[in-house]
């Protein structure tokens, strides 16, 4: 802006940064699916994928570097968070990959690196920057955000009233075992989470949705089934089973087809809607923190 008078571009510059994303790698899978990692102002990367569907494109953007939540299957959790992103650079996520695609794209979900609910405030800027007419104009309809849980957090989004789809990640259906696989169980337990998201439900009118990863002998049995559509009865929600994919250094391998479509059908059967998530970009370890994690690890670990 070299026509503005330079107090004006000196106050400017004091109070505002102006995000841009370094390509530290890019990686494009058969399937169309490109997945960046983007190096910040500070040296920290972040992970952000672009999956191509039918409806359109939809980028999957990271809220924080790293995180604290500490999931035993994920690889973004192994060396904890190192910070929270801002909502510039949460929304320059978009605008990087969209330049880069030369595509526009319409549909964002908050399921890359980080927990969006411990970067709440970013993350209400950032929803509304995206959605705002002169921001990118996406609707909010568009927009998935997942959460492990954070109970209270869902309490202050479900006052926010926004159209966007909750995507909670369930992945077992009582303590004991959730609590093996996700520490944040232990301070808000299954049935204070489906409580809150029941809440969620009556208050913004939107449907949640739960993620279910699925894990070889471990959440994956006829009993478990039955116990999540017990939990959920009445929701009207929607499961999205997906296979786990197995991170260096997780004790969980994932659940063979056979054993998806069969917890599926159970579910079904016993009127939970569930679906079985198409796996995209498995060539390019697409999944949630692990090129930043081949980047920063040491070699071997
Ligand atoms: N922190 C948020 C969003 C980021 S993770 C959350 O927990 O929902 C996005 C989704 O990927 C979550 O459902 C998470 O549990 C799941 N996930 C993480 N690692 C995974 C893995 N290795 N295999 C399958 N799903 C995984």
């Amino acid at each position: 802006m070299t026509d503005q008078p330079k107090a004006l571009l000196a106050a400017l510059g004091q109070q505002y940064t102006i995000v841009s994303l370094g390509i530290r790698r890019r990686q494009q899978s058969r399937d169309g699916t490109v997945k960046y990692l983007f190096a910040l102002g500070d040296g920290n990367c972040i992970e952000t994928v672009v999956m191509r569907y039918r409806y359109g494109n939809t980028v999957c953007v990271s809220t924080q570097v790293g995180c604290r939540m500490g999931c035993r299957f994920c690889a973004s959790a192994q060396n904890g968070r190192v910070r929270d992103l801002t909502a510039g650079e949460i929304a320059a996520q978009l605008y990087a990959a969209e330049a880069d695609l030369g595509e526009r794209i319409s549909h964002i979900v908050l399921m890359g690196i980080g927990e969006p609910l411990d970067n709440f405030d970013a993350v209400m800027d950032f929803l509304s920057i995206v959605t705002s007419p002169e921001g990118a104009n996406l609707s909010m309809r568009n927009i998935s955000l997942s959460t492990c849980g954070l109970v209270p957090m869902i309490g202050r989004l479900a006052e926010k009233k926004l159209q966007l789809t909750l995507s909670v990640s369930l992945h077992a259906p009582n303590n004991p075992l959730r609590s093996s696989m996700m520490p944040v169980n232990d301070s808000y337990p299954v049935e204070a989470l489906i409580a809150a998201c029941r809440r969620y439900q009556k208050t913004t009118g939107r449907r949640v949705s739960f993620e279910y990863s699925m894990v070889r002998g471990v959440n994956d049995g006829e009993a478990e089934a039955c116990q999540l559509a017990a939990l959920i009865k009445g929701m009207g929600a929607h499961v999205n089973l997906i296979p786990i994919n197995p991170v260096d250094g997780s004790p969980y391998s994932a659940s063979d087809a056979q054993n998806i479509r069969r917890f599926a059908a159970r579910l079904t059967a016993l009127g939970v809607n569930a679906t079985v998530r198409r796996r995209l970009g498995a060539d390019i370890s697409a999944a949630c923190g692990q090129l930043r994690r081949e980047e920063t690890a040491p070699a071997g670990s």
